[in-house]
């Protein structure tokens, strides 16, 4: 299986789109891995996760067509998992093409978007719900509840094919114990997780920092929801987290954790 980290970034993005912060401007002045859009990924080119307002330019910057996507999976509704107005490029009058020709696997929330945006379009919309698994092309998609409280069931999303398996961790707090129940014994080969808030925990139960996300990757290895030595990398990064890349390497490096950054290919 091999996962494309497309953007690792939080809702908005680093250098933050008004920021003037120690960590905005570093990015600025580094650019490089410090330069993250919002948060996406892509499994083996066809399944691609969420539909932010980054998605175009970060398609054109690693030479990837939409037209290539089997399924897109949502995670929640959330404006930079969510852009609506991008679903319309795929269909007439834009494109030649009766259909998108990806199924999209979504929430309630997120479906009840879609149609209320597109009531006549032919999408082809698979509702889904936590610890029910999906079958697409050869792939089985379990979604999982993260702790993330707008309002909606939020999923982490673990995909299995061929005996290797990914779960795809991000918009979270700590797990609640039902999820980590899910989670256990399954053996997964690689863990994308958040870590927005950094070095600097807000109030907000619905994203984790470096201590939390350490703590929940070190639940998910004693539970066996990790195999040993799975691959672990963090996304959703914030400027407000206070982090450079250079910082979250070197913060999370003696837990056998990497921070990902904006095209980072994982396989396994
Ligand atoms: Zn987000």
């Amino acid at each position: 299986m091999q996962v494309r980290l497309l953007g690792t970034g939080g809702s908005d993005g680093i250098p933050a789109f008004y920021g003037n912060d120690r960590v905005s401007n570093y990015a600025r002045q580094h650019r490089g891995k410090d330069l993250r859009t919002r948060a996406a990924a892509l499994i083996d080119g066809t399944l691609k996760i969420d539909l932010g307002p980054d998605t175009l330019c970060q398609l054109n910057a690693h030479g990837l067509e939409a037209r290539d996507w089997t399924a897109l999976f949502f995670t929640h509704s959330d404006e930079d998992h969510l852009c609506l107005s991008e679903l319309q490029y795929g269909l007439f009058p834009f494109v030649e093409c009766e259909d998108l020709g990806f199924t999209i696997y979504a929430n309630e929330a997120v479906c009840q978007k879609i149609e209320e945006r597109y009531p006549k379009w032919p999408i082809d919309l698979v509702r889904t719900q936590k610890n029910t698994t999906y079958l697409h092309e050869g792939y089985s998609v379990t979604p999982v509840e993260a702790t993330h409280t707008v309002g909606e069931e939020c999923h982490n999303l673990v995909f299995a094919k061929d005996g290797c398996s990914f779960l795809y961790a991000t918009d979270t707090g700590v797990y609640s114990e039902a999820t980590f129940g899910a989670l256990a014994d399954r053996q997964l080969d690689a863990l994308v997780i958040e870590c927005s808030d950094g070095v600097h925990k807000t109030p907000y139960v619905g994203h984790m920092d470096v201590q939390q996300c350490v703590e929940v990757v070190g639940r998910l290895r004693e539970s066996g929801a990790l195999r040993a030595g799975a691959e672990v990398v963090t996304t959703h990064h914030t400027a407000g987290g206070g982090l450079t890349h250079a910082e979250l390497e070197e913060i999370l490096r003696p837990y056998d954790m990497r921070p990902g950054f904006d095209g980072m290919v994982i396989e396994f």
